[in-house]
């Protein structure tokens, strides 16, 4: 058995596992796909003391920093369920592949992934005018015309934070109203620069072969479509957490976040959890990577007060 079993292998699941071999406690890693969302982003210019970097070189960096210690790494593992270990005993992880692992200590790290639009053009331009994440791309599209897909909370806020970078942004909402707080609107609404299209469809990202061009809608009221010239979508609407696989075992909230304590810890004794599957606000690789040292600390802070053999 392991001392601590780190389910997922992006940011946070790196980090933790480094933090917990350091402590020379048995350590293993179980990701279906080692380095995450890391993988499917180009530019990143927001790891700090790293000026720029592409997704697959960080993701690489990441799996030659864990294996540069004791760690077994377990790749293209899923797990499929979740069996806490009852009165201190060990937990289980069975995986989709009919094996199971077992350990004192769990860190869950499985992190999350953006809804996606699924219309033609979408996966096309993906990196290349399509973005997900208003805090990581937001300042390529400086001076730019872009669109922000989502009336919610989330996509509101997107707006508000580009309208201060880009040149125009128009929001699309597929409702008839808006559904963020009335605060966000209110600014939303104060903001010259932002213009709101309520009851609208996306149907189609536009591109010239290279790079976004623009994107079409369709009204729902009068059945029309109608096209916009533009250079970057963020699509804004919902980020799902990897946490089906946990229902009953952990506490989740409604949206499937893991409810996670200031120490990492889940509604189950000596079951951790860091990243993007977790409550914790704001989804980014510095928060993930401190996240996951974190509960990996906590887990080790476990062991030593715990008397399982
Ligand atoms: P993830 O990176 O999602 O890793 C989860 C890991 O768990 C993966 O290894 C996955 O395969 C594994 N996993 C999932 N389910 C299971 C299962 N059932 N069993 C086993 N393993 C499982 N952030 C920034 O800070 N800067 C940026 O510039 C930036 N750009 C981004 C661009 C894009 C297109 C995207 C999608 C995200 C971007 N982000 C950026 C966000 C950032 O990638 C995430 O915040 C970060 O990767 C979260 O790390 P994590 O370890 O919590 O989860």
């Amino acid at each position: 058995a392991y001392d601590v079993l780190v389910v997922g292998g992006g940011p946070a699941g790196a980090a933790a596992a480094i933090y917990a071999a350091r402590k020379g406690i048995r350590t293993g890693v179980a990701a279906e796909r080692f380095g995450g969302q890391v993988l499917d982003t180009m530019a990143i210019e927001n790891f700090i003391s790293v000026n720029e970097t592409e997704g697959p070189k960080l993701a690489r960096a990441l799996e030659n920093h864990v294996r540069e210690y004791d760690v077994d790494i377990m790749n293209l593992q899923r797990a499929a369920q979740l069996i806490p270990g009852s009165e201190g005993g060990l937990h289980e992880i069975k995986l989709e592949n009919g094996g199971s692992l077992k350990a004192k200590t769990l860190i869950l790290a499985t992190g999350a992934r953006w809804r996606e639009m699924n219309v033609p053009g979408e996966q096309e331009y993906r990196g290349r005018g399509v973005a997900y994440c208003p805090h990581c791309d937001g300042p390529l599209f400086k001076g730019k015309r872009v669109a922000v897909i989502g009336g919610g909370n989330s996509g509101v806020e997107a707006a508000i934070d580009l309208a201060g970078i880009v040149a125009q942004v128009t929001l699309i909402e597929f409702d008839s109203q808006l559904r963020a707080d009335a605060v966000l609107q209110k600014k939303l609404h104060s903001l010259p620069n932002v213009t709101v299209v309520t009851s609208a469809l996306t149907s189609e990202v536009i591109g010239d072969g290279k790079k976004v061009t623009g994107l079409t809608y369709k009204d729902r009221n009068s059945s029309e479509f109608h096209e916009l010239e533009l250079e970057g979508i963020f699509v804004q609407i919902g980020l799902l957490p990897n946490s089906d696989w946990l229902k009953g075992t952990v506490e989740l909230t409604s949206r499937g976040e893991i409810i996670v304590d200031a120490r990492g810890e889940t509604s189950l004794p000596g079951i951790f959890a860091a990243g993007d599957v977790t409550t914790v606000p704001y989804k980014q690789i510095v928060i993930a990577v401190g996240e996951g040292a974190k509960a990996s600390l906590s887990a080790f802070d476990h062991l030593i007060r715990s008397s399982v053999e």
